[in-house]
């Protein structure tokens, strides 16, 4: 048996709307921000973490209105930055027993991957899954997304070591994550927007 791919496209732009479900956002807590101006900065801004706080540094010449944008944009990069840091082949591996024993307890045994892992090199899926040596594989281009899209992405690929095939058993299995619809939603978005077709095979 090959792979089974959860079919996707290019690069998913940025993030998509915040995550809900267990979702531990950085960006919920705004941290203090100090923002210092600098005369000998032309264009270029930065950021970095200093304890608690948040240093943001802008040219002198920027106007109220872009250090707000700005503060908010290196923010968000900081909270993506700390995400992908979080998203390891560890916590991918909790995160996918914990999915298998919420919504497939009847298939406790078969639903146990020997191996699940974040790959860059998908080929314009989500995820797959070789039934055969029970891996699974996740495409990073997924780690900025949020936590409930993520693990649509994670359960899809549990369910298809129960059934390999896209048929009504499997989509049944699929269908006991409640945001199953809404993950696929997400994704079919993130493949629109960068223009390409999107079939979920
Ligand atoms: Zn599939």
């Amino acid at each position: 048996m090959g792979t089974l791919p959860l079919a996707c496209p290019r690069d998913p732009s940025q993030q998509g709307p915040p995550g809900d479900l267990g979702s531990t956002m950085a960006s919920a807590r705004k941290p203090v921000v100090e923002v210092r101006r600098s005369e000998r900065r032309r264009r270029t801004v930065s950021a970095y973490r200093d304890g608690e706080r948040v240093v943001v540094l802008i040219p002198d010449q920027f106007s109220r209105a872009e250090e707000r944008e700005w503060v908010d944009r290196m923010l968000e990069r900081l909270a993506a930055r700390d995400q992908r840091a979080r998203r390891s082949d560890a916590e991918l591996s909790i995160r996918a027993a914990r999915l298998a024993q919420r919504y497939l307890p009847g298939h406790a045994a078969a639903a146990r991957p020997a191996s699940v892992r974040w790959v860059s090199n998908q080929n314009g899926r989500w995820g797959s899954c070789t039934p055969a040596d029970r891996s699974i594989r996740i495409s990073d281009r997924i780690m900025d997304m949020p936590d409930w899209v993520i693990d649509y992405v994670l359960l899809h690929e549990l369910a298809h070591l129960v059934v390999p095939s896209h048929s009504p058993e499997f989509w049944a299995l699929v269908a006991r994550y409640p945001k199953a619809e809404r993950a696929r939603g997400y994704l079919e978005g993130v493949c629109a927007a960068s223009g390409q077709a999107i079939h979920e095979d």
